[in-house]
């Protein structure tokens, strides 16, 4: 069949399955319920009569049958780290270990209620205070809370933490410095802690401009906030001078760790002079994410920004239990409900555990090596706007094929119809067009092989007949949507027809 032949049939298969409310007729109801037995209760005296509708103005009436279909029907049209390569860098799709699930939900877990009595929640204290542990061995640091749900979460309580810590020298200081190759959270959570976020631009080989840190680090500065690696994927190989300069000014260096999978069981943070620091477990340990959470975001600190951290800390009483102290009165306060998202913690400790040290290593190492060798299959196709060495994550731009109108959100469309994620695209600022590609260490030899072919084939159709990539995705139930009426008028949820 002609290409266009399939899309007709597609079409044609996508509006059928779409009929959801064409479906619909008055009074085929979804369920039956048994006749009640109790006296009824009129809705509008318990709710009051204004919140209470007879009827949704146009609400498909289809049954059980039709729904199932429908709903199952959408979520085949997704794409999940569970279907295929995922390719977004900086966010580490990687793969969410099913045994995972199955520890989360364990009864005395899945069901503990923070309200619990602490005599009663010994086990899930431990949880807590094991995954401190092995959190703090990892980093290299002190002292560690686990409350925040977010990576950003987590970069705004850091920085609250180095405003305690500066207040508590006489000045919180006004500035954080902020390298141009940051993780765009970053200018945004310095701005909710109180702080100006300054730029710091990045030299030719994507790393601190050690000159212009010289300069422009002083009094006024609170803190360096740094992504290492950046969002290049390189690692900041003069870190400790970095740290030096910092310190030397009083500030503190801040570390966004979320991408730790590029430094675990190799490198530690505290040991290169980093004072706190976020970690993204729904990245580096595994837990999921997308659609919006949840996940976990620990801020891991040195022993002079311990008492400032959220209550309540984990301590451990005389006879060996455990239990929570709230009696800290430097502390920032809390910066979330209860302990955190406590099953997003069960799963990073149950992928540590299973891991080991030598585990966590090798992730880390085939994390960079898989980067590598994209990186490498890939370079005389696609431009490479820095040569320096990267990590788990590489970026090029779509220079090359720029001069044929085709830019990376074209190239990262048409990767669909070749049954790939995207990979990250706009983003590092610093790259214009850029393609940022993180295949984590999940994905095997020859799904890397199948990508690395991807890429080069859209590359020679952008050579060779760029309106197939222009006017990608071809092969997905919606075709290319218009960006700008999305942003703009975004349609979020059903709302009845509005008859005419
Ligand atoms: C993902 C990411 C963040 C933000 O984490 P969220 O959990 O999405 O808030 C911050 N910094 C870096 C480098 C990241 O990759």
């Amino acid at each position: 069949m002609a290409d266009k032949d399939i899309k007709k049939v597609r079409r044609h298969l996508t509006q059928r399955e779409a009929l959801i409310f064409e479906r619909s007729s008055p009074g085929k109801p979804p369920f039956a319920l048994p006749p009640l037995d109790v006296p009824p209760v009129d809705p509008a005296d318990a709710l009051g009569a204004q919140r209470v509708r007879e009827q949704i103005e146009g609400f498909p009436e289809v049954s059980e049958f039709e729904v199932v279909r429908h709903f199952t029907r959408l979520s085949t049209w997704n794409y999940g780290v569970d279907t295929g390569a995922y390719l977004l860098g900086s966010c580490t799709m990687k793969y969410n270990p099913k045994v995972n699930e199955v520890v989360a939900r364990v009864d005395g877990i899945g069901n503990a209620h923070p309200y619990q009595p602490e005599m009663l929640s010994q086990g899930c204290l431990k949880i807590h205070q094991l995954l401190s542990e092995l959190l703090l061995e990892i980093v290299g640091l002190d002292a560690i809370t686990l409350q925040p749900a977010a990576g950003a979460h987590g970069e705004m309580t850091g920085l609250l933490l180095v405003r305690a810590y500066q207040e508590s020298k006489g000045n919180p200081r006004r500035k954080v410095l902020i390298p141009d190759s940051a993780h765009g959270t970053n200018p945004a959570s310095a701005a909710i802690a109180g702080y100006q976020a300054q730029n710091l631009a990045s030299n030719r080989q994507g790393t601190v401009d050690l000159e212009q840190l010289d300069r422009l680090m002083n009094e006024e500065v609170a803190a360096l906030m740094l992504t290492n690696p950046n969002t290049l994927g390189i690692f900041e190989n003069e870190i400790v001078r970095i740290a030096e300069i910092v310190h030397s000014r009083g500030g503190l260096l801040y570390m966004d760790g979320a991408n730790m999978n590029a430094l675990m069981g190799i490198s530690r943070p505290g040991d290169f002079g980093v004072d706190v620091m976020h970690l993204n477990l729904h990245k580096t340990f595994s837990t999921p994410h997308g659609g919006g959470g949840p996940g976990a975001g620990p801020v891991a600190v040195k022993k002079i920004l311990e008492p400032f951290l959220p209550v309540p800390v984990m301590v451990e009483n005389k006879d060996g239990s455990l239990a929570y102290d709230f009696n800290r009165p430097r502390s920032i306060g809390r910066v979330r409900a209860f302990y955190g998202n406590f099953g997003m913690l069960v799963r990073a400790l149950a992928y540590i555990l299973a891991n080991g040290a030598e585990g966590l290593r090798l992730t880390t190492e085939d994390a960079v090596l898989n980067s590598a060798y994209i990186r490498k299959k890939l370079e005389g196709t696609y431009e490479l706007p820095y040569s320096s060495p990267t990590l788990h994550e590489c970026v090029f731009s779509d220079k090359k094929q720029a001069q044929r109108g085709v830019h990376t959100g074209d190239i990262a469309k048409r990767l669909i119809d070749y049954g790939f994620h995207p990979y990250t695209v706009s983003f590092p600022l610093v790259v214009s067009g850029a393609m940022m590609i993180e295949p984590t260490e999940s994905e095997s030899k020859q799904e890397l092989d199948e990508l690395v072919d991807a890429l080069q084939a859209i590359a020679r159709e952008a050579e060779q007949e760029p309106e197939t990539v222009l006017g990608a995705p071809h092969t997905t139930h919606l075709g290319r949507l218009d960006e700008v009426q999305a942003a703009r008028h975004p349609v979020l949820r059903w709302k009845p027809p509005t008859r005419e």
